[in-house]
């Protein structure tokens, strides 16, 4: 009776090391298949492209982080203008030229319409023509102020 209880402690003790081995197993399986399989996404095959939709070239895209993956492809998008409300569409061209070319946010999209978009231009060049002789002013003072 007494001889058992050694038998039974190496039973459990062999069984916990198959448990810790198993695992050890699962891992390295678990390894082999996340190198194995490469992850496709499907906005990167055409044949999933929407109509009228133009290739990204990701390597004309400015700064890429976490928060806006660079698309794959541009297709038109329509949108109202903040300002005026106006129906407009936001043709896939223009974000091409505006993410690749002028090297916009990739988080930023249209909100104006043309002609809102040259109102708001005016009016912010307006904005600080105004406020520059305040600026200087401003600075000058400091300027004084920090020379005495
Ligand atoms: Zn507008």
């Amino acid at each position: 009776m007494g001889a058992r209880v050694p038998t039974k402690f190496k039973e459990r003790k062999a069984a916990l090391k198959s448990g810790k081995q198993r695992r050890a197993q699962i891992v390295a399986r678990r390894k082999k298949s996340n190198s194995a399989v490469e992850w496709i996404d499907p906005d990167s095959l055409t044949e999933n492209w929407p109509r009228g939709a133009i290739a990204a070239n990701h390597a004309g895209l400015g700064l890429l982080n976490s928060y806006s993956y660079p698309p794959f492809y541009y297709v038109d998008k329509p949108f109202t203008c903040r300002d005026c409300g106006a129906e407009e569409i936001w043709r896939a061209t223009q974000q091409k030229w505006f993410y690749e070319v002028v090297k916009g946010d990739l988080a930023a999209t249209a909100v104006r319409c043309l002609s809102c978009r040259r109102k708001e231009r005016q009016r912010r060049a307006k904005a600080r023509a105004d406020s520059l002789p305040g600026l200087l002013a401003k600075s000058a003072k400091k300027t004084r102020a920090d020379a005495v």
